[in-house]
């Protein structure tokens, strides 16, 4: 028996790999949450804005032939005995064992911070009580300008809410995506309706009526009024059970390029592991749903004594009202080394390029609708297959970047060393 704790993105794909992958023994998915594995990244976006939405789409295709043990936690694992232990008393038998149990939002730690209508989001539930809050005039205090942050701040204005986004450092989307196209995007929101304060440290939660928050005070002594605080300050692994059982957990479950933990049992991948990177020689907690269901099918691999494929290079998306953004790779953080092509206002967006040696490293790109995909695409076929390119030519805009793999495929194939599109 394989059993799988946590019944999200990586467990959902782990599950379905192993029988993909002709594993004909027993499959049991245990999840906490009382739903089959959904959609998580909905639950910031189109989840928040429309009430008719009942229910998260659920993760397709459905999966067959696993066993499904859903509304159950987890509490314990004793790896010398190979079980583990549930909610409901129920001791379990396993062989193998992937933890997938994700991150949790991490708390805010200040006076009034246990107020309510102050929010947080991972699951359904979180959502919920979340949009329940939200509606025209409410005034929201979103603190943390990171991904989830600007996605409930672009999906609370949407929907006539009045916005306040507090932020510590003094550009959004700090290691997200470059510097310029944070800035761009924060204008962009700025424009629509949302208020910024940016260096702004946060000191207390204040009370308004009966136990309710009603504000937040920064060092300034300023305080922003607010009938909803949104924390969005970062995750971190739920690796508890893992830390009881022994396992060497450090930001995470460590777990070799296999997926393998410090027991030759158990394996982790998701949110919740930090992954030995070949390519890069150093571990790495990805919070990006790609990831984690590459990370699960390379656990379902590396379970069946099939070699596991190196974790794959960072990448994400991020919804934010009519703003569309995506990122790939590396390489992103050095803003001045940075080839620029296109512009927020084009149909195929404002895309940044990281190139180190000639080579194609990384790209962060963001468009009004879902255009830079048809930037982002060819680029990350690009990064893949590691072709050389002529950094000058990636700056016109009226060049196709697929003509840039093609190019680069053909040269590779004919042994040419030539440089595509130079
Ligand atoms: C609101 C939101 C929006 C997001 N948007 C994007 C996006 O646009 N793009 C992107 O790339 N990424 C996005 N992400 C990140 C992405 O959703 C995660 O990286 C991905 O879900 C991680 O998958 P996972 O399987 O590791 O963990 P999860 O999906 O969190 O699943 C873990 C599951 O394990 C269960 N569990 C935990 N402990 C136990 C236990 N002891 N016993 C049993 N079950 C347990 C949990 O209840 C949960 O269901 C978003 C995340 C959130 C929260």
């Amino acid at each position: 028996v394989i059993a799988i704790i946590g019944a999200g993105c990586a467990g959902w794909a782990a599950a379905g790999a192993l029988r993909e992958y002709g594993f004909e023994g027993g499959v049991r998915l245990v999840g906490a949450e009382p739903l089959p594995p959904y959609e998580r990244p909905v639950l910031s976006k189109a989840f928040l804005t429309d009430p008719s939405m009942a229910e998260p789409p659920t993760l397709g295709p459905e999966l067959t032939g696993v066993e499904l043990d859903l509304g159950t936690r987890v509490v314990a694992i004793d790896p010398e005995a190979k079980t583990f232990t549930t909610d409901d008393e129920r001791t379990v038998a396993y062989d193998k064992l992937l933890l997938t149990m994700g991150a949790s939002p991490r708390r805010l730690d200040l006076p009034g911070c246990e107020l309510e209508g102050v929010h947080y989001l991972r699951e359904v539930t979180d959502a919920r009580a979340l949009r329940a809050e939200l509606g025209d005039g409410r005034r929201v205090v979103v603190i943390g300008g990171g991904v989830i942050g600007l996605e409930v701040a672009a999906s609370a204005n949407g929907i006539g809410c009045q916005v306040s986004v507090v932020e510590l450092a003094q550009e959004v989307l700090a290691r997200v995506t470059p510097t310029r196209l944070a800035e761009k995007m924060r204008k962009h929101h700025a424009a629509a309706g949302i208020e910024f304060h940016m260096g702004a440290r946060p000191v207390s939660l204040v009370e308004g009526n009966a136990l309710r928050v009603g504000g937040v005070a920064l060092g300034t002594g300023e305080i922003i009024p607010a009938d909803v605080v949104f924390v969005g300050i970062g995750a971190s692994p739920r690796s508890d059970l893992a830390s009881a059982a022994g396992l060497s957990v450090d930001d995470g479950v460590l777990v070799d390029e296999q997926l393998r933990s410090s027991d030759p049992n158990i394996f982790a991948a998701g949110d919740v592991a930090r992954v030995w990177s070949f390519s890069m020689r150093r571990y790495v907690r990805a919070e990006q749903w790609r990831s984690a269901e590459a990370q699960g099918r390379s656990a379902a691999a590396a379970m069946l004594d099939r070699s596991a494929k190196d974790v794959p290079a960072p990448s994400m998306w991020s919804d934010q009202g009519d703003l569309h953004l995506q990122v790939v790779g590396y390489g992103l953080d050095d803003d001045a080394g940075l080839v620029t092509r296109g512009d927020l206002e084009d149909r195929q967006g404002l895309a940044y390029f990281a190139i180190r040696d000639r080579r194609l490293i990384g790209v962060a790109g963001v468009s009004r609708g879902a255009g830079v995909a048809r930037q982002v695409r060819p680029a990350q076929a690009l990064i893949t297959s590691g072709v050389e390119i002529d950094p000058a030519a990636l700056t016109d805009p009226r060049l196709d970047l697929r003509r840039l793999v093609r190019d680069g495929a053909r040269a590779q194939r004919s042994g040419d060393a030539g440089v595509a599109a130079s």
